[in-house]
């Protein structure tokens, strides 16, 4: 199964899928690749840090899953080597969602919403992001908002960080035996089109 986790910028995405994949050894965490710089507050291994160059070349040789550029900046889910004992968790923004939904309709995808727009960008300014990148994002946010409800198949508020993780772990159990693994995503080397 391929979970997509998706939401606004500062919701608190990446901090629930750590958490996640740390709680259940049956998920395995993709790492995108992005143009983006490395934010202070974050490890070297959060992203693969790249070139547009290398990004660009990797999209001709059609090694992404999806791929789309955010705020100025490519990111992309390198195409999965198969591992068919784990289900291959994606913290993506909602352009790579709506991808991965059309060409596997049988993913998983939870987009999850902060309790208000205030709480949203105190979170973001809590990890450091800087005032311009805090305004664009939380514009951005008021795009993704629709697509991401009409794309979800669960819509989860980001409130009590425990409580959510809880609902995300109930979400992925009962979600399981009803999905068909889709294999072709990790199967397939070949690119498709956006
Ligand atoms: P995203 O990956 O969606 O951009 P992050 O995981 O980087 O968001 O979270 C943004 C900030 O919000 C981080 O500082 C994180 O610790 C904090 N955060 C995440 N979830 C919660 C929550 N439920 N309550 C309060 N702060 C949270
Ligand atoms: P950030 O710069 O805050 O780390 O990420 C910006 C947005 O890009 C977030 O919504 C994040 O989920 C999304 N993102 C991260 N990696 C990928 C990826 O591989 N593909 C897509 N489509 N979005 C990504």
């Amino acid at each position: 199964m391929i979970i997509v986790v998706s939401g606004p910028g500062g919701v608190g995405k990446g901090t629930i899928v750590d958490s996640l994949v740390e709680r259940d050894r049956g998920l395995w965490l993709s790492r995108s690749w992005t143009t983006r710089a490395r934010r202070p507050s974050e490890d070297d291994h959060a992203y693969v840090f790249t070139t547009p160059e290398e990004f660009e070349g990797r999209i001709a040789d059609g090694g992404f899953l999806e791929w789309t550029e955010f705020l100025g900046n490519y990111y992309g889910t390198p195409t999965p080597e198969p591992d068919d004992a784990r289900d291959i968790v994606l913290e993506i923004e909602v352009d790579g969602a709506r991808q991965v939904k059309r060409h596997h309709p049988g993913a998983l995808l939870i987009f999850v919403l902060p309790p208000s727009r205030e709480e949203q960008e105190r979170r973001l300014r809590g990890r450091g992001d800087l005032d311009h990148k805090v305004a664009a994002r939380l514009r951005k946010a008021e795009e993704e908002e629709p697509i991401g409800r009409r794309l979800a198949d669960h819509v989860v508020v980001n409130d009590d960080l425990g409580a959510t993780v809880e609902e995300m772990m109930r979400i992925i159990s009962d979600e399981r035996p009803r999905r068909q693994r889709d294999g072709s995503a990790q199967r397939s080397a070949e690119p498709f089109s956006r």
